[in-house]
């Protein structure tokens, strides 16, 4: 039921850059640079905080100012032992503990549009719900205020250029991901549940910020073969959502694809992941693969 293959049109934009030294870290980036030429003052921009070491190289990997972070708003700032780091952008801020590599932090607080959720990374507290949830026009589905207003642009997009989506299914309570997650242990066992269905806890659609959409007639079996599944992969990131579970990336994502289960991450991160060619969220922000539970 869910073994189709998914294929999308990925742009690949190679990004070259070397690790910052201190010296090199005072130079603006080419992005930044092109934002200083045309709307800034020489000063404004020798007077940023530098982003050096492996920030710079993380900051640099997700397109610098012009990426989803922006600019360093402050210095790095370090414990006295040097073990944890943190820098603070504009898009959120970057972490750095001894013994593991540079992420984005706002990816731990679930009620940031960046969390990440996965199979190693559970909701916190695992019963949360979100503060706030809208129905979205047209469906008897509820998503967070703005990932509903996002969702209903894209849908009205889709449905001009004729490749009309429905909801099937948006936020999800913990006590309703416990049935569904049942439901499929029963019907499949519990290691094929695993790679269809989230434990509870552990869903994205408990966030508020995740979408199921199919086309009228069509199963979740056969979604991925239609002009709609199509038009989602080439087209979502204009509205800030990411096809979350794509095709090659169940050791990193831990599920099988899903090219109808959309992620609303805003726009600016998603127009990054697609300019850069990320398969996955676990990846582009630097967070370790999720292939199962611990
Ligand atoms: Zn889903």
């Amino acid at each position: 039921m869910h073994s189709q293959r998914w294929t999308g049109i990925v742009v690949v934009l190679t990004l070259t850059f070397g690790v910052g030294t201190g010296a090199a870290a005072a130079a603006p980036t080419p992005q930044a640079h092109v934002v200083a030429a045309t709307d800034a003052a020489p000063a404004a921009d020798a007077a940023r905080p530098p982003v050096t070491g492996g920030f710079r190289t993380f900051w640099l990997r997700v397109r610098g100012a012009d990426g989803f972070l922006g600019e360093p708003l402050a210095p790095r700032a370090c414990t006295k032992a040097r073990t944890r780091c943190s820098q603070r952008f504009e898009g959120g801020t970057l972490t750095w503990r001894k013994g593991s590599r540079v992420e984005v932090a706002e990816s731990r607080e679930t009620s940031s549009v960046l969390v990440v959720v996965n199979k190693r990374r559970p909701l916190s507290p695992r019963t949360y719900a979100p503060p706030k949830l809208r129905t979205v026009k047209g469906s008897n589905q509820r998503l967070r205020p703005q990932a509903a207003t996002a969702l209903e642009k894209l849908m009205r997009a889709a449905a001009a250029d004729g490749v009309p989506l429905n909801v099937r299914s948006g936020h999800r309570s913990y006590a309703t991901q416990k049935s569904v997650y049942a439901r499929w242990v029963r019907t499949y066992g519990k290691a094929r549940a695993d790679r269809i269905s989230a434990r509870a806890g552990h869903s994205e659609h408990q966030t508020g910020l995740a979408v199921d959409v199919l086309t009228r007639g069509h199963s979740f079996g056969t979604f991925g073969r239609t002009p709609q599944a199509r038009w989602v992969a080439r087209n979502a990131h204009r509205y800030g959502f990411i096809v979350r579970y794509r095709a090659g990336q169940e050791k990193v994502t831990g599920y099988s694809p899903e090219p109808w289960h959309l992620r609303y991450v805003g726009v600016a991160l998603a127009r990054d992941m697609r300019l850069a060619g990320s398969r996955s969220l676990e990846g582009h922000l630097g967070i370790a693969a999720a292939p199962g539970y611990r």
